[in-house]
């Protein structure tokens, strides 16, 4: 007898963290670590996914029709270019399985999201990683680390976990820049907390080579329920549509999503909030000696002074209640990631750090 082997690759794979959700013996926890929306789901949303409970016998929709027409709807996309899956987790998944195997490469930014590696390696591809200029995506790197093996190039803009993002030039410049056949895929789940950026959508609808994912875990207050979606040339999304589970998708998923990216008031009012405790949050520790890159999305990755510190420091919120991110597995074992919460969750962090660097010095 022996025991059977796995892919090449696959134990490669480091087992996916995920940010702490509780603090024994505590009932006041803050939780800051997964870039959650502090308000959770619109009401909408909520509603239909309750009233979704009365399908339960009933296989859901295979072709998400209802929910790509309301995503078109709202962005102004072609609804026949959308596909829709399990978190956007699902469709960067879908990308590699269908495009990058063994013998290719699959290229990421230095601190780029993990989900990265982790797919390249389950489809049997070799990661290859750039490095980012002072934790900006380097689009000089990313062109030089290119080759023709390259099949995939993933890019979060904005990134998690730096907050910062690229401008339109430099994306245009790295799309046309990447060895013929390789596909561009922006990562979008933080686009919303933008100013004046769409996801890339000019460089998608002008070229052939770029796909753009978008995510309801974020903005929409969504996560727990796994929808997302990506956008691009109509021949990816047939090609991915073949290797998509036909039921990826339950009613209750395609009913909440659906509600949620119509409720365009609960989504501007978090925009709004987030932008406002973001710039506070982020002006108030560096007051205290804690800077951060300017964010574009909903955390601060917060810097301290060396590892030693970073990690006191995440102690002493924890003795608080509260819970930040470590993001030493991203290569920045000096920073905190805080997701923006509302402003008495803000107010707590700030109100802590200043204790924290007052009892140090
Ligand atoms: C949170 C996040 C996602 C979203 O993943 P889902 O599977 O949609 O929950 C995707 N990319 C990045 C960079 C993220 O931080």
């Amino acid at each position: 007898m022996s025991t059977p082997s796995p892919q090449p690759g696959i134990m490669d794979i480091s087992l996916y963290v995920g940010g702490q959700s509780a603090l024994p013996g505590r009932d006041d926890v803050v939780k800051l670590s997964s870039n959650e929306n502090p308000f959770g789901a619109s009401p909408k949303a909520i509603a239909a996914f309750e009233s979704s409970s009365r399908q339960l016998h009933r296989y859901p929709s295979t072709d998400h029709a209802s929910l790509r027409g309301a995503i078109g709807d709202v962005h102004g996309l072609d609804s026949d270019r959308i596909i829709c899956g399990v978190g956007s987790d699902e469709i960067l998944h879908l990308l590699c399985q269908a495009y990058a195997g063994p013998g290719d490469e699959v290229l990421h930014t230095e601190h780029g999201f993990a989900i990265y590696k982790i797919t390249a390696l389950a489809a049997g591809a070799t990661p290859v990683e750039a490095k980012e200029r002072e934790r900006v995506t380097d689009v000089d790197t990313l062109l030089s680390a290119a080759t023709e093996r390259t099949k995939i190039c993933f890019i979060a803009n904005p990134n998690n976990p730096t907050g910062t993002m690229i401008g339109g030039n430099d994306l245009a410049r790295l799309a046309d820049g990447l060895p013929k056949g390789c596909l561009l895929v922006l990562d979008g789940a933080y686009v919303e907390f933008a100013e004046d950026y769409d996801g890339g959508l000019s460089l998608i609808e002008s070229r052939e080579n770029v796909f753009m994912t978008r995510t309801f875990s974020k903005l929409y207050g969504l996560g727990g329920l796994r929808i997302g979606w990506g956008y691009g040339p109509r021949e990816i999304i047939g090609v991915l549509n073949r290797i998509r589970g036909p039921f990826n998708l339950s009613h209750a998923q395609l009913a909440a999503a659906e509600a949620a990216v119509r409720d365009r008031e609960f989504a501007a009012r978090c925009v709004a909030e987030n932008t406002r405790m973001r710039a506070w949050m982020a002006n108030a520790l560096a007051e205290l000696g804690v800077p951060s890159d300017t964010s574009c999305a909903n955390f601060i990755l917060a810097r301290f002074a060396n590892v030693d510190e970073a990690a006191a420091c995440d102690a002493w919120l924890k003795e608080d209640g509260i819970i930040v991110r470590q993001v030493a597995s991203y290569k920045l074992p000096h920073c905190l990631r805080v997701t923006v919460g509302d402003e008495a969750s803000c107010r707590r962090v700030v109100a802590a750090v200043r204790s924290f660097k007052e009892q140090t010095q």
